[in-house]
């Protein structure tokens, strides 16, 4: 029987790991199918507060494995694929086996939103990309598109001007959603340009070649055209990881797991942290401080099952 399951290793799980190590509670963490998930791929973070001079996504993750390690949490290569939130205690079954625990921490995180028109799936990797950092370094001296007027589209499209000749930010509205200093950063950069009220509604493609153009769709004129490009990067929001979790928690309409100000979701001993709980901030900083918060809420919730106090001020 273990105190605590943490599900996922992003800045949340991997907090959450720290926090509940500390607090001698040994938890398992699951790494799943991609450790570190969506912030490994993240070429710099220069607004997590302790880094002056930015951190790569990866090293961040890294040096937060190292942490949660050096208290004891145990890491483990395995990916969840089914739970039991019936009854105390909580079951968590993986590939290869199955954890019983009092308390489980949801940080499964998030991935990319795909466009789901034709021609995407089958050239992923042969021109359509959803990870800048990943692919950029492929595309040097070439056209590429990128679709989406957030943050990230916006950051993304900065990021590869390092490589490519020309970036072109497809958007289906005709004003960026991204924050004002990145959308003056990317008004003022020459290698990039604008195509407004369009949306892609196929990507072309050559067999042996890839990617080499996208068909558009103007939203308001209905008129569409081609634009030639290499390479096509998606940045179009985020879809939660909570396959797992249907019908055994509360989810809200946008699909996101609920959960109450400290991370508590509607069953007993079940917490979620991150971006499968929060679709207003999405920031690795926010999401390592509801990790934070889930690993003492989990540590409060045992001590009172067990019913010795808690040690902390809650
Ligand atoms: P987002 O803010 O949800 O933006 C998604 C963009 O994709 C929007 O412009 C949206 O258009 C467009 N879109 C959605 N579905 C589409 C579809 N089917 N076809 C075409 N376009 C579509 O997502 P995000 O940029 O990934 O950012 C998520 C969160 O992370 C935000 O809170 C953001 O502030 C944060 N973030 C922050 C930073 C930073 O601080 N440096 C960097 C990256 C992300 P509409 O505008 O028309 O809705």
């Amino acid at each position: 029987m273990k105190n605590v399951v943490i599900i996922g290793t992003g800045p949340a799980g991997l907090t959450a790991a720290i926090y509940a190590a500390r607090a001698e509670l040994e938890p398992i963490v699951l790494t799943g199918d991609t450790p570190g998930g969506q912030v490994t791929i993240t070429e710099t973070l220069d607004n997590f507060p302790g880094f002056p001079d930015g951190i790569s996504g990866f090293e961040l993750f890294q040096n937060l494995k190292k942490q949660a390690e050096r208290f004891g949490a145990k890491l483990v290569s395995e990916t969840a694929i089914s739970v039991d939130f019936s009854k105390q205690p909580l079951t968590v079954k993986t590939r290869t086996g199955e954890y019983e625990t009092k308390t489980v921490i949801i940080s499964t995180g998030s991935d990319p939103r795909k466009l789901n028109v034709p021609g995407e799936t089958e050239n992923v990797g042969k021109g359509v990309s959803y990870c800048a950092t990943c692919d950029g370094f492929f595309f040097r001296d070439k056209e590429v598109v990128v679709v989406g007027g957030g943050d990230s589209a916006v950051e993304e499209a900065l990021f590869l001007t390092k490589f490519a000749s020309k970036v072109s930010i497809i958007h289906r509205r005709d004003r960026l959603r991204a924050g004002a200093h990145l959308q003056s950063r990317a008004e003022e950069n020459e290698k990039i340009d604008f195509v407004w009220n369009s949306v892609v509604t196929e990507v072309l493609a050559d067999e042996t070649t890839g990617v080499n153009g996208v068909k558009l769709k103007n939203v308001k004129t209905e008129e569409e055209s081609v634009i030639k490009t290499d390479g096509i990067f998606i940045f179009i929001g985020h879809i939660p990881n909570t396959e797992i979790f249907k019908d055994k928690i509360d989810f809200d309409e946008s699909g996101i797991i609920v959960t109450d100000s400290r991370q508590k979701t509607n069953v007993p001993g079940v917490f979620a942290a991150g971006d499968v709980q929060d679709n207003i901030y999405r920031q690795a900083v926010t999401s390592a401080g509801a990790g934070a918060a889930a690993a003492m809420e989990a540590e409060k919730f045992i001590a009172e099952m067990e019913g010795t106090s808690y040690p902390g001020k809650m």
